[in-house]
């Protein structure tokens, strides 16, 4: 679990094991219990979005969950994780 600032003054805590431990969607029960990264069931337990600090895209923070930096979107992050293993 971590915290992620989203306002000012306003936390989330979000889940990094798997995305479904970020989501509403009752009846979507993972029965294999593995890491879900991408789902396009998602719902967000409720909706804070973030700016990216890199490219300024707004982006929704629980589907961002496996972010190694929480200040950058999705993208920014897989292009910094690229861009370290080379
Ligand atoms: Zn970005």
């Amino acid at each position: 679990m971590t915290r992620v600032q989203v306002g000012k003054h306003v936390m989330v805590n979000i889940k990094r094991r798997s995305l479904c431990d970020n989501c509403l969607v009752a009846s979507c029960v993972d029965l294999r219990r593995c890491r879900v990264t991408e789902c396009s069931e998602h719902v967000a337990l409720f909706l804070a979005f973030k700016k990216c600090s890199r490219c300024g895209r707004v982006f929704e923070v629980f589907s961002n969950f496996a972010a190694l930096d929480y200040d950058i979107c999705q993208e920014c992050n897989s292009d910094q994780n690229e861009q370290e293993r080379f």
